[in-house]
């Protein structure tokens, strides 16, 4: 397999794009460098990079592309939308339908707006909870990621719950200081937290399904104390469902394990492929935003007609029966190969999947916190990623990040992709 093309696009683009990529999970930093791939085109399951290589994508642009690419019934809601005029600064009717077939699937949404990214809505999910209840501090779980806004790039402090440390340069400690980090699934160390500070939090962000550093559920009944000792400290519990929204079932993780916060945001799979955000809540809460409300949030792009209209046919599409019994019987299926390869060559591999989304972590036993998936071997993922390219399956760049599926997959593909698993594993270098 060559990759010549993208290795000459890969230095032009850093001759102008900084880094030379538009985002940096997207260069291969994180796997000990390499050159990514430039991708073409996209069909279904596959994509096709500018060397004219093919590959069985679980990538799925970071979560998005649940219906697989070019998908031909958005694809038709992108073109109408293109020939009606993407963008008016004014109210639509889509607007309208979306927001109400969002509220119809996640019933706490009972006020909804829409933004253009994830980082958006949970940035304003943050304000909200902080215009609403009058206090600075919010709470957050170590290692998940809740978008690029300042007061979520902020990671634990070095005891169990602390206050946080910048960690990117340009966040300030004066935000750091806002932010209480707590280990996932630890509800001691979150209620500690609350002990130390609990009447100053505003809100408590949530990944209710982590998909930050893999997929790593709640332990049964954490996310139900998290709610009811937030609420006991008068915080208000918002949920990151960037990523988990429509992910496991139409309808969000909240619905999936029957706990309601009092803010959602959402991002990813809700636009079809192209940009957006929403957030939403309770309605007393959400009153709190302009134009009823003192807190501000606004948007020259926000419900653009060719994003929500895209955005409801992805939901139209998994709207159809047996989507989500599809995704999850792929994804046993894609499991049960991967983890009998791996046993069957001596790799020591953990698989973490719910649904159609799986991780694979090597050499650590159990993965329910950040600390854990830390521990995986990044040299052995970094190794397993680049010989997996090179058979043709793309996965994100990164031990952190989940495998997903989409609606397009087929069992060939799945069988094709257990395959490839399986020689990469016969010719182990770590054996
Ligand atoms: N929250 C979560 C849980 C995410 O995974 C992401 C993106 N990976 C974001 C927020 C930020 O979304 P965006 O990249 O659309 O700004």
């Amino acid at each position: 397999m060559s990759f010549e093309k993208s290795e000459q696009l890969y230095k032009e683009a850093k001759d102008v794009i900084l880094g030379g990529v538009n985002s940096p999970s997207r260069s291969y930093k994180g796997i000990g460098g390499g050159t990514p791939v430039f991708m073409k085109k996209g069909k279904g399951p596959y994509f096709w990079d500018e060397d004219d290589n093919q590959y069985i994508d679980y990538l799925a642009a970071y979560g998005p592309i649940i219906t697989g690419h070019a998908h031909p019934h958005i694809t038709k809601a992108i073109q109408e939308a293109a020939e009606d005029g993407v963008l008016f600064g004014t109210p639509t009717t889509h607007e309208n339908r979306f927001a109400h077939m969002l509220r119809d699937a996640i019933p706490s949404l009972e006020r909804v707006r829409f933004v253009n990214s994830g980082t958006e809505a949970v940035m304003t999910t943050i304000r909200v909870a902080r215009a609403y209840t009058g206090r600075d501090k919010i709470i957050k779980f170590a290692g998940c990621y809740h978008g690029h806004s300042d007061l979520v790039l902020v990671a634990a402090g070095s005891g169990p719950s602390t206050l946080g440390n910048p960690d990117s340069a340009g966040v300030t400690e004066s935000i750091a200081k806002e932010v209480i980090t707590v280990p996932f699934n630890d509800i001691d160390a979150f209620e500690e937290a609350l002990n130390h500070w609990g009447n100053e939090i505003a809100g408590v962000l949530v990944e209710p399904i982590v998909g930050n550093f893999g997929i790593v559920e709640p332990k049964p009944g954490f996310l139900k104390s998290v709610n009811e000792l937030a609420h006991e400290a008068g915080a208000l519990v918002i949920y990151d469902e960037v990523i988990t929204a429509f992910r496991f079932m139409y309808g969000g993780a909240q619905n999936l394990l029957g706990v309601e916060p009092d803010l959602t945001a959402l991002g990813k799979i809700i636009g079809g492929g192209l940009p957006i955000g929403a957030y939403g809540g309770k309605k007393k809460i959400m009153e709190e935003i302009s134009p009823l409300g003192p807190a501000y949030q606004a948007g020259t792009m926000a419900g653009n007609p060719a994003s929500v209209r895209a955005g409801i046919a992805c939901l139209e599409v998994l709207q159809q029966t047996n989507v989500y019994e599809k995704l999850d019987l792929l994804g046993q299926q894609l499991e049960k190969g991967i983890k009998n390869s791996a046993d069957q060559h001596g790799v020591p591999v953990t698989i973490n999947r719910l649904k159609g989304a799986l991780t694979v972590y090597f050499d650590v036993e159990h993965v329910s916190n950040y600390e854990h998936a830390e521990e995986s071997n990044g040299d052995k993922f970094a190794y397993f990623f680049k010989e997996l390219l090179k058979r043709g399956i793309n996965l994100a760049p990164s031990k952190y990040e989940a495998w997903f599926l989409t609606t397009e997959h087929s069992e060939a593909d799945v069988n094709d992709t257990i395959k490839a698993v399986d020689d990469v594993f016969l010719n182990w270098k770590y054996a």
